[in-house]
């Protein structure tokens, strides 16, 4: 999809990785819609996008609520006639203590923004996206999302979530032009990594460190330029895309594939 022209709402756009995205997707031509639980970091990102000379318009949204999400597409409708690209990126951690020492509503908040927010907001995306004869949709999972993350295992479980439901949707490529991808980086350079390294100490601090050293801080730009890459792409459907410091981005295959896998949807159902 050629971006120029075309409207993209990205969520959790008032930081980090979704800013970088809104930004970098305002320069090559699209109007954007910043969706963000926090006003303010939405209301600096388009004021970026506004200096910048492209153009962005600020909504507030809590994924968690779906009036919020059907609130955000009603936006884009009013604001730019729709929208063709939706990025899913708004996320949390569940924070210290570690599962299973947290309370309860941190973990299964974790799991409502991270996966049940996603499903939603695609569920809800996919019929408008139709009625415009097709679209992107990218999400933003995590390398946690194909590997076991130790450090937090329900954001691992949430994020492989949401590798799932992207590869269980590539068939929507052949069915309704609608290509839905996922990008999948390492550790990435924004507030959600260096806040949550001010909380930890002693042998937390230490874990971190270590895996930090391991996996050196990727920028944020880096990942607007995969979400690009993958908009660009007319092949892209179903992929999740493998994302580390000064290595070429990857597409990570899924380790079994059957033939009901994805992509056949419409012929099983046919049966
Ligand atoms: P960030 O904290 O800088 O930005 C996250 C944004 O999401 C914030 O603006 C926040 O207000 C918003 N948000 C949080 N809850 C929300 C809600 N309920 N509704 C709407 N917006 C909400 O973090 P980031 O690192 O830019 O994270 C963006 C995405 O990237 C997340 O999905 C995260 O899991 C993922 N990710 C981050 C890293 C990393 O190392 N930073 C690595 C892999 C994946």
């Amino acid at each position: 999809m050629d971006i120029k022209g075309k409207v993209a709402i990205v969520t959790g756009a008032g930081s980090g990785i979704g800013r970088a995205s809104a930004i970098r997707l305002a320069k090559e031509g699209a109007r954007v819609v910043v969706a963000d639980v926090n006003d303010a970091g939405g209301a600096e990102t388009v004021a970026a996008i506004a200096a910048a000379g492209g153009a962005a318009a600020a909504v507030h949204c809590d994924v968690t609520k779906s009036a919020d999400i059907e609130g955000m597409f009603a936006f884009a409708g009013r604001t730019y006639g729709g929208f063709d690209i939706l990025y899913n990126n708004a996320g949390i951690t569940t924070g210290q203590p570690r599962w299973p020492d947290c309370p309860e509503e941190r973990w299964l908040k974790t799991i409502q923004i991270d996966l049940i927010a996603v499903i939603e907001s695609t569920r809800k995306a996919i019929p408008l996206l139709k009625q415009r004869g097709g679209g992107v949709i990218i999400s933003t999972a995590s390398l946690a999302g194909l590997f076991g993350f130790a450090a937090d295992p329900v954001y691992s479980a949430a994020k492989h979530g949401v590798v799932g439901l992207t590869r269980a949707l590539a068939g929507l490529k052949d069915e309704a032009n609608i290509r839905v991808n996922c990008v999948c980086p390492g550790v990435v350079n924004t507030p959600l990594v260096t806040s949550s390294l001010q909380n930890l100490n002693g042998l937390a601090l230490e874990e971190a460190r270590r895996a930090f050293a391991a996996m050196p801080m990727i920028p944020p730009e880096d990942i607007a330029q995969a979400v690009v890459e993958l908009i660009e792409d007319e092949d892209a459907a179903g992929y999740a895309m493998g994302i580390t410091l000064d290595q070429p981005h990857r597409i990570v295959p899924a380790p079994i594939n059957l033939p009901i896998s994805s992509g056949d949807a419409s012929a099983l159902r046919s049966r």
